[in-house]
C-alpha cells in the first residue's frame, strides 16, 4: 500500500494538513509501505507534452463555458495562453469496476478534462494519472462520486499507451442529513472524532458491518476485504448496528448551521 499526498491544487496544500492526514491513518491502524512523492514536488511538464497529440489550448472565459456546458467554443490551437485540455475521443469506453461490474460509457458526452490550468496549475485529471502510472499503482479503489469520470480517465491512460488500473468505487458515506461527510463540505475529520473520545475501533467498527465484516478485527478486515462484496448504494452513519449513540448525537451537532436547512 502506497501514500501519497495529493496537494497537486497549492491553494489547498499545507504541510500541516498532510502531517494530519498521516497521523489520522496511523491512529486508525492503517499503514502503509511507501510514501511517494507529494504531488506538488513532482514536475508534469514531460507528462503534459507526452499527450501532446491528445491536448489543444482552450482560451474560453469562464463566462463562455458556463453557458454551453464546459464545452470549448474558442478556436482552438496546440500553444497558446489558455488552459490545456484533453479532447476526448467519441464512442464508447468500457472498463470493468470490481463493485459495479461493466462499464459502457460515453466520456465525450462530458467537457474535455482540463490537464493545465489557465494560471499554470497543473490539475488533477493529469496528475493523478501520470502519478499513478509513475508509482507503479495496479488497484484504485476509490468514492463512488469518481465513478461517472472513469472513462475519461481510462482515455487518458491509453492516451499515455499504459494499461489502466482495476477499479473499485465504493458508495460514500452520509451524514444523518443525506450529505457526503467530506473536509470540502464543511464535514469533520478523523481528527474532530478523536478529539471528542471516539476511539479507532469505534470509528471502524461503524463501517465494518457494510463489508460483511461485523465479526472481524481490524487486522482480519484487511486481509479478508473483499472490493467486490459489499453495497451499492451510499451508506448512512446513522444506520450503523452497535454504533455508540451518544457519538453519533455528538455528531450531528458537528453539521454546519448553514448547510443544515437545505
Ligand atoms: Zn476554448
Amino acid at each position: 500500500m502506497l501514500l501519497r499526498i495529493e496537494d497537486v491544487d497549492e491553494g489547498r496544500a499545507r504541510q500541516s494538513i498532510a502531517d494530519g492526514q498521516r497521523r489520522d491513518l496511523d491512529w486508525l491502524g492503517l499503514h502503509w509501505d511507501r510514501e511517494t512523492p507529494q504531488q506538488s514536488q513532482r514536475d508534469y511538464q514531460p507528462w503534459l507534452k507526452a499527450l501532446a497529440p491528445h491536448t489543444y489550448a482552450c482560451n474560453c472565459t469562464r463566462k463562455m463555458l458556463k453557458a454551453v456546458q464546459g464545452r470549448c467554443t474558442c478556436p482552438q490551437t496546440q500553444q497558446g495562453e489558455g488552459a490545456i485540455r484533453f479532447r476526448l475521443s467519441a464512442g464508447e469506453t468500457r472498463f470493468t469496476d470490481r463493485r459495479f461490474g461493466p462499464q459502457y460509457q460515453i466520456p465525450s458526452k462530458q467537457p474535455d478534462p482540463t490537464l493545465r490550468r489557465r494560471d499554470g496549475v497543473f490539475a488533477y485529471n493529469l496528475a493523478v494519472v501520470a502519478d499513478d502510472i509513475a508509482d507503479g499503482v495496479t488497484e484504485v479503489v476509490r468514492g463512488a462520486d469518481l465513478l461517472e469520470f472513469t472513462g475519461a480517465q481510462v482515455q487518458i491512460w491509453q492516451a499515455f499507451d499504459a494499461t489502466p488500473p482495476t477499479w473499485t468505487h465504493t458508495p460514500l458515506i452520509l451524514d444523518a442529513a443525506g450529505r457526503k461527510i467530506s473536509k470540502s463540505e464543511g464535514g469533520i475529520g478523523i481528527c474532530a472524532l478523536r478529539d471528542a473520545g471516539w476511539t479507532a475501533e469505534q470509528v471502524w467498527r461503524a463501517l465494518l458491518p457494510w463489508l460483511g465484516l461485523s465479526d472481524a478485527s481490524l487486522p482480519e478486515a484487511i486481509s479478508r476485504f473483499n472490493p467486490a462484496a459489499g453495497p451499492l448504494g451510499p451508506i448512512q452513519l446513522r444506520q450503523a448496528p452497535g454504533l455508540h449513540t451518544q457519538a453519533l448525537d455528538w455528531l450531528d451537532t458537528q453539521v454546519p448551521t448553514a448547510s443544515r436547512d437545505t
